[in-house]
């Protein structure tokens, strides 16, 4: 009988014996991690909502320009109370994956000793019937539990490759998103004389996520240095003309034609360096001065103070201490705070430098004080010389500067002229918004 036992110790299949144990061990681990880590996976999908909630309200604490508003109208309870609902949601979530891992560790550390176990039993006979010695007993367990957990380590790189490839897909998914946008190849001529011509031809336009027309049968020639006022009330659609313009969106109906050829089939990024454009809600960053205008890290000192000159910054920038090197926004190391008129100025300038054929303001006064607004007007000529110019405003008195105002409503061209000829008419919308104003400066 117990020639019979060590006999059986000694075989190949009690060592058989000690590898299934071991596999089984290793695929317990293996599907317990999978578990686990598609438990995380649905965790984060769980809270991908709650995130982006949490992000955007949390982000108020670092802006700056929000604080004087939370306080003013006393909002801190309100967004307290939204960042709270969302905490204890992601707790709730927290708490239910907390317990799988918890769950996880004791399973795993259950399955280590288990095996473990197993090891000293079959290494402890073979010692106790003499088959190897006892001091070889820690070096035989040893052995087989680092091969065990070698092996173990291999299987978690090869789980969290597959879970992390799940992850990856999402970001797969993103990239292949197709460019709803035609992608034209023909190159922009290169004219010294900026004779460019914008031809709107029946442009109709509605937004992706709203059927509403925005913009009905527009037909407008933009002859090259002309300069352009387009007004009209709130909604009416001239930034979705601008945006139409510069490929933001394309026509629902008609074309835009750049001399003659439709704008869709040019190179877009060949085609945008045409364009100046300050929009109503600019952004700047948090860079220096210099590197705002240039929008870029490399930049011409000349070029940069000559533009600030220009958009009637210069004064300004006598008062910062590392002048165009001035650090703006608190993001920065000494970063400096300004105001809504400078930030303009600063955009402005910022079109200049960029130096474009055509050159698109889209409110570009509407934050500054009367005296630099009137400096802006005043060299209006000088700032967009040579070049073709679009200007939105709701300074009516601005529209003089211009050689042709179209004035629009409800998305619809219904008026074009001079200042003077426009007026003519006392019954027109651009009588009575030309009025409305006059009458405060009567
Ligand atoms: P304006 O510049 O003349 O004040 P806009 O061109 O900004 O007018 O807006 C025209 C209309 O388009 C408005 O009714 C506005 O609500 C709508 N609109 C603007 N942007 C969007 C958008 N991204 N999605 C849907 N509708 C928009």
């Amino acid at each position: 009988m117990l020639k019979g036992f060590t006999k059986v110790l000694n075989s190949w299949y009690s060592g058989l014996f000690l590898i299934i144990i071991m596999a089984l061990t290793l695929a317990a681990s293996y599907f317990m991690k999978r578990r686990i880590g598609k438990q995380e996976q649905s965790f984060f999908e769980a809270n991908v909502e709650g995130n982006r909630r949490f992000s955007y309200f949390f982000d108020f604490i670092y802006r700056y320009e929000l604080g004087k508003d939370i306080r003013l109208y006393r909002m801190k309870d309100m967004i307290i109370k939204e960042i709270d609902k969302d905490t204890i949601r992601s707790e709730r979530i927290s708490r239910g994956m907390l317990r799988h891992y918890h769950k996880a560790a004791v399973a795993g550390n259950v399955i280590g000793i288990f095996f473990e176990g197993a090891c000293y039993l079959y290494v402890g006979l073979k010692a106790i019937y003499k088959l190897i010695s006892i001091g070889s007993v820690l070096k035989y367990v040893s052995a087989l539990r680092e091969l065990r957990n070698g092996l173990t380590g291999i299987l978690e790189v090869y789980v969290a490759i597959e879970i992390q490839s799940r992850y990856l897909a999402y970001f797969s998914d993103f990239l292949n998103i197709k460019n709803k946008k035609h992608e034209g190849v023909l190159p922009v001529e290169l004219k010294e004389d900026n004779d460019y011509v914008i031809e709107f031809k029946d442009v109709s336009f509605h937004y992706p996520n709203d059927e509403k027309m925005v913009l009905s049968h527009v037909n407008m020639t933009i002859t090259s240095g002309c300069k352009l006022a387009l007004v009209g009330m709130n909604g009416a659609g001239k930034t979705t003309l601008i945006k139409l313009l510069c490929r933001l969106y394309d026509p629902t109906e008609g074309e835009i034609l750049l001399n003659g050829i439709n704008i869709k089939e040019y190179d877009y990024k060949e085609y945008m360096k045409l364009f100046s454009i300050v929009f109503q809600d600019f952004q700047l960053l948090s860079f220096s001065i210099a590197e705002n205008v240039a929008a870029s890290l490399d930049y011409d000192e000349d070029r940069v103070h000559e533009c600030l000159e220009k958009a009637g910054f210069s004064e300004w920038l006598g008062k910062m201490p590392d002048g165009i090197r001035t650090n703006i926004y608190q993001l920065q190391e000494e970063g400096i705070e300004i105001s809504g008129g400078e930030a303009q100025k600063l955009a402005i300038a910022r079109a200049l430098y960029k130096d474009s054929a055509i050159v698109v303001l889209d409110e570009p006064t509407s934050a500054l004080d009367p005296v630099s607004e009137y400096d802006i007007y005043r060299r209006f000529d000088d700032l967009v010389r040579g070049k073709t110019a679009i200007y939105i405003s709701h300074r009516m008195s601005s529209c003089r500067f211009c050689d042709n105002i179209v004035v629009f409503d409800n998305g619809r061209m219904i008026q074009t002229g001079s200042h003077e000829e426009l007026l003519k008419d006392t019954d027109n919308l651009y009588h009575k918004l030309w009025s409305a104003q006059a009458q405060y400066y009567s």
